[in-house]
């Protein structure tokens, strides 16, 4: 048993030490070696038994896989189609290029190369693999910056503008690069251990990626941004990471690309190879490094064929005319068939071995503890909210809201609609930062901070319209939390699945959350909260949409979370039937100010309150008097 448990946690920290791999570990490991095994046969192949034509189309596919990995690993999971990737292949080709030409090559194609360049050529492939590395490392870190402050089609043009000024430089710099002419001179050729290690090497790190917290983090907020940094998901850091990691993988197969050619110029790295590399991402399922590289190996042999019947020539007894463009088309038409019939490529949206279901969501986990989550340090500390108000250009949604809640206790609040509920909530967690007032947690102020270190103050949320990672597992959604908060010696898949327990849902683990029923689906939300070991848990409309019995069974879940788990709940309901009998105080908006704060009896028995209900029936309803519409009125339990 101890045994077992040490090997287990050894194992998670050798590939956490390498890519932040806390859990998920072996599943991709599997996967990786998976995907690594066909690669290595086709190299095997290549070296043995494949006629000359087949060894080079074998190599070209290794290489593609790469630059394929590179751009799956930041597109992939970013969900952020980028063009410009291949700009890292082009200055990993040329950097490459440039260090390992031959110097009497040197002298016929390059005169007016500066002293210090030339002075660097001839190096073995190896060593100007590296150092072409550094350079791309360089222009993905100052490109990388800004663009990873920015999301979906904005990134894209960017990473667009990327590869238009990259091709203009590498046109212009005529000393350097022959401007459009071609490139040549460079040794030929590149062993296929290398090209094999590079494409076996990149297939374990993407796939190790997707399922390290960076990953998974990063594949949350493709799904919902705003989700993603109220379970503290910092996405910009992600971004950026990705985008490097990324533009390296494509930096390797760009220098490795040069060498099988031989001889390029700039447009070999420009749109079309873009479109090429994601024909063969989007083809074979953006979202997977199974796709990636299956989507390669159908696109390569795709183009082999075509090629040749472009070409035309005699076909057995049929002889065809060349016809010019073909391969182009055949790919652009093969694309919009596979897309039209398989939305998700040929691949899917799940890895083989999550198919196979070897991953940590279908595996049955260690005996979930009973014990709740442990709350984090300083339990004593309140929530207080003090005189907070928010404007949105001149319609005042919150005026003076001041109240406190205690660890422990469950706050109601309620108001009529556009009253100000759900932006109070915002306010707190920071997603709309209050324009007065102040929000802090044991006196320290929560206001201010980053959204996604909000998570980590203490304050776990749920959605008034709910916003799971639709496409994520529900051990993926919860995880996605539980590791934001998971300090070294914590295991966030057991905390994800203690925190599922809570709220009846640890049998579904490994459903894709967006097939839940809808009761599920918010009971999800809240074990995702729940993840973040929160002090503070604020509920907005959690029983909004459902009917009786899946409102019952919330109503198990929030008195569980209250009897185990000394977190303090603030709860927004339209049912006032539930707050009056869940709730120890409530505190009462309307339109922005705070009219009422008290136990329920208190409520039940404001002036103020009854107003603003019975007030609003009344003027509502001003002749005949017909019955309350539901949850109105003011009941008396
Ligand atoms: P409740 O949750 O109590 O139904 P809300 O907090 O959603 O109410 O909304 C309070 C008021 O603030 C409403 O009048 C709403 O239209 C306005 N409001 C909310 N969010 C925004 C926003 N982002 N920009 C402008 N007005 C907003
Ligand atoms: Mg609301």
């Amino acid at each position: 048993m101890l045994t077992g448990a040490g090997t287990a946690a050894a194992g998670r920290s050798v590939g956490g030490r390498l890519l932040g791999m806390r859990h998920f570990g072996k599943a991709a490991w599997v996967g990786s070696a998976m995907l690594a095994l066909p690669l290595i046969i086709v190299g095997a192949l290549a070296e043995t038994v494949l006629p000359s034509w087949g060894t080079r189309l074998a190599t070209l596919f290794l290489i593609y896989v790469v630059a394929v990995l590179g751009n799956q690993i930041y597109s992939g999971n970013s969900g952020i189609m980028s063009f410009g990737h291949t700009s890292f292949m082009a200055i990993g080709a040329y950097a490459s290029a440039l260090l390992t030409i031959a110097p009497a090559a040197q002298a016929t194609a390059l005169p007016h190369l500066p002293g210090w360049i030339a002075a660097l050529a001839g190096q073995p492939l190896v060593v100007a693999v590296g150092a072409a590395l550094a350079v791309v490392l360089v222009v993905a870190v100052i490109f990388g910056l800004p663009v990873a402050r920015l999301g979906g089609s904005a990134a894209s043009i960017a990473t667009l503008g990327l590869l238009v000024i990259t091709h203009v430089v590498l046109v212009a710099s005529t000393d350097i690069t022959r401007g459009s002419q071609t490139f040549f001179g460079i040794p030929r050729g590149v062993p296929m251990w290398l090209v094999l290690a590079c494409a076996v090497a990149a297939t374990v790190i993407a796939r190790l990626y997707r399922s390290s917290r960076a990953g998974l983090g990063l594949r949350a907020a493709r799904e919902d941004e705003i989700a993603a940094g109220a379970v503290g998901v910092d996405v910009v850091r992600l971004r950026f990471g990705a985008f490097v990691l990324g533009a390296l993988l494509c930096g390797v197969s760009g220098a490795l690309l040069a060498h099988f050619l031989g001889a390029f110029s700039p447009k070999d790295f420009y749109f079309n190879l873009t479109f090429l590399l994601l024909s063969m991402l989007i083809l074979g399922g953006i979202t997977t490094v199974s796709g990636a590289v299956g989507g390669t190996a159908v696109i390569v042999l795709l183009v082999e064929v075509l090629r040749r019947i472009e070409a035309g020539g005699a076909f057995g007894p049929v002889v065809l005319p060349p016809v010019f463009g073909l391969t182009d088309i055949g790919i652009g038409l093969v694309i919009l068939t596979v897309m039209y019939r398989l939305r998700e490529g040929l691949f899917g949206v799940r890895e083989l071995d999550e198919r196979l279901g070897l991953d940590e969501a279908h595996t049955v986990g260690a005996p979930v503890s009973a014990a709740p989550p442990a709350a984090a340090a300083g339990v004593d500390a309140s929530l207080s909210v003090e005189h907070v108000g928010k404007k949105f250009a001149g319609l005042t949604a919150l005026e003076d809201v001041d109240f406190i809640l205690t660890p422990g206790e469950v706050v109601g609040l309620i108001g009529p609609n556009g009253a100000g509920k759900s932006t109070l909530i915002n306010a707190v967690c920071g997603i709309v930062p209050p324009s007065s007032g102040r929000v802090a947690i044991g006196g320290a102020p929560v206001a201010g901070m980053a959204v996604h270190d909000v998570p980590r103050a203490g304050l776990g949320r749920t959605f008034q319209n709910i916003r799971l990672f639709r496409n994520l597992t529900v051990l993926e959604n919860v995880c996605a939390a539980a590791n934001s908060v998971a300090g070294a010696g914590d295991d966030p898949v057991a905390a994800a699945r203690a925190a599922l327990d809570v709220v009846g849902l640890a049998g579904q683990a490994a459903r894709i959350a967006a097939t839940l029923p809808y009761g599920a689906q918010r009971r999800l939300e809240i074990a995702r909260a729940l993840a973040l070991r929160p002090r503070f848990l604020l509920l907005d409309e959690p029983a909004a949409g459902m009917n009786p019995a899946e409102t019952d069974s919330l109503m198990e879940v929030l008195r569980r979370i209250r009897a185990e788990h000394r977190l303090g709940l603030l709860v927004v309901e339209h049912d006032l039937k539930l707050i009056m009998r869940l709730c120890d105080r409530i505190v009462v908006l309307d339109k922005g100010r705070q009219i009422a704060i008290g136990t329920p009896a208190e409520i039940r028995a404001d002036p103020a309150v009854i107003e603003a209900y019975i007030g609003r029936r009344r003027a509502a309803a001003p002749a005949a008097s017909p019955p309350a519409p539901a949850g109105q009125g003011l009941p008396a339990t």
